[in-house]
């Protein structure tokens, strides 16, 4: 997949998750405010039923039914004009009672305040449950109104109580603190539900283009690795088959020494051909997991002092030098001894192929409570942080363009590593970019059973 294509994916996922929740958004908001609306019908739906039953009692304790007019009313001899409506209500008590029932019976359970507001006294004679009035006269001086009031006053939900023509003796108001939030409380299974799924929309997408990323990655450093063992090949197999042409060419066949020559060199051709292969080879079995490792014990130092004299004369031509500095007393560790000197050809091999010029390579070993240190430090080219983080993954090599005449398959150092943790041991890297690096592995003296 190109570059661009996954890049336009993202912008075309991006733009419809955003879509999909921005439409979501407006659907719990006009469920909300759906719910909201309801909820005022069934407020208006009680308030009406008080102001009713309220008006059927009346009418029943004065056993008179149906006055439709205050002249009406006077007539069958009740006196309503000079009555204040305090003196018409039932006891507070008894009228939040009356509230309660049908508060509920229209299914609404949360917290409310009310007040009947007098037209006459211009205050409110009752507040949630109390008398506001004593029989001098209202206990608030008009218009002296408290914040309760105020909020009870500006309520949308009221409703005129004892209506009778023209004249409306009081409202009964009522006021619901948590209304927003119990509207909300009525939706947060829609809510939930939308922040659930498109949390895992999110996080699919998310996942699916780490792994596209991922994948390219991969792709891309198989590919190199491909190229890089194309090179590797082309050059001994050309050597070999000039070698080949020359032996057969009569003026070199009658020269035994000469004919010793080229078959010198297509054997040292060969066996760098053999190495190469190996180290794939070794690759791939190291791949498959059950890693036998034949332990025994082995002497650490002597292991490396081998390694540091092999990889001496190559650092020699390069005018540098390798030194040894093994400080650990105790130097015998259970490992696969072939596998361990593997590791350390390896890192030596690095520490000399990533420093130019005049390599100084040293190997350290400490002696630590839980095992052995060694330390593979050079002065060479670094690492980058970006790069530290991959170097122990397979097939990973650093591209820094003019370096890559610096052979390789990428795969020295993931070996290290899987070998390194199979011995229940740890491997680091101290590196800075130009500053060279120290490459730090940690053995445990026995293996676990
Ligand atoms: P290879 O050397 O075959 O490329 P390795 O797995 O041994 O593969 O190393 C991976 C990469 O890590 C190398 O390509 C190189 O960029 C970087 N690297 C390894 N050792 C060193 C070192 N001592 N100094 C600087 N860079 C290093």
């Amino acid at each position: 997949m190109k570059r661009r294509s996954i890049w336009i994916i993202i912008g075309l996922m991006s733009i419809a998750i955003i879509g999909i929740g921005a439409l979501q958004m407006y659907w719990i908001n006009w469920s909300i405010k759906l719910g909201k609306e309801n909820f005022e019908i069934n407020i208006f739906d009680a308030l009406n039923s008080v102001s009713n039953k309220l008006i059927q009692q009346e009418q029943k304790e004065n056993n008179v039914f149906d006055y439709k007019s205050t002249a009406e009313a006077e007539k069958i001899g009740l006196d309503l004009e000079f009555k204040y409506i305090e003196d018409r209500l039932p006891a507070p008590a008894v009228l939040q009672q009356l509230i309660n029932r049908e508060l509920s019976s229209k299914g609404i359970f949360t917290e409310y305040r009310y007040g009947v507001f007098s037209s006459d006294r211009n205050s409110f004679v009752i507040k949630n449950g109390n008398y506001q009035v004593d029989d001098f006269g209202p206990k608030v001086v008009v218009p002296n109104y408290s914040d309760s009031d105020l909020l009870l006053i500006n309520s949308r939900y009221n409703v005129p109580l004892y209506a009778l023509g023209v004249k409306t003796p009081g409202y009964l108001y009522m006021y619901f603190p948590k209304l927003n939030s119990y509207v909300l409380t009525a939706n947060w299974k829609t809510l939930l539900a939308a922040l659930l799924f498109t949390g895992a929309i999110l996080f699919c997408f998310i996942y699916t283009i780490l792994i596209v990323f991922k994948q390219k990655k991969v792709s891309e450093m198989k590919t190199d690795f491909i190229n890089n063992m194309t090179h590797e090949f082309k050059t001994p197999i050309a050597t070999i088959s000039l070698a080949a042409d020359s032996i057969k060419n009569p003026v070199i066949n009658s020269k035994p020494e000469k004919v010793n020559r080229f078959a010198d060199i297509i054997k040292q051709e060969n066996k760098r051909m053999l190495e190469q292969v190996e180290k794939v080879l070794q690759m791939a079995k190291f791949d498959r997991e059950n890693l036998n490792l034949k332990l025994t014990q082995v002497d650490l130092h002597t292991l490396i002092n081998q390694a540091v004299s092999n990889i001496s004369l190559q650092v020699a031509q390069k005018e540098g030098s390798v030194e040894a500095i093994l400080d650990a007393g105790k130097h015998m560790i259970e490992a696969d001894e072939n596998h361990i000197s593997n590791i350390i050809h390896n890192l030596l091999d690095n520490a000399n192929k990533y420093t130019p010029e005049k390599p100084e390579i040293k190997v350290f070993t400490k002696e630590k409570s839980d095992g052995i240190e060694v330390i593979v430090k050079d002065n060479g080219i670094g690492l980058s942080k970006e790069a530290r983080k991959h170097i122990f993954e397979k097939f990973y090599r650093v591209h820094t363009g003019n370096l890559h005449d610096v052979k390789g398959f990428g795969l020295g150092l993931s070996y290290v590593k899987a070998l390194v943790t199979a011995h229940s041991g740890t491997v680091s890297v101290k590196s800075e970019l130009g500053k060279g690096s120290s490459f730090i592995l940690k053995f445990p003296y026995s293996q676990p059973k």
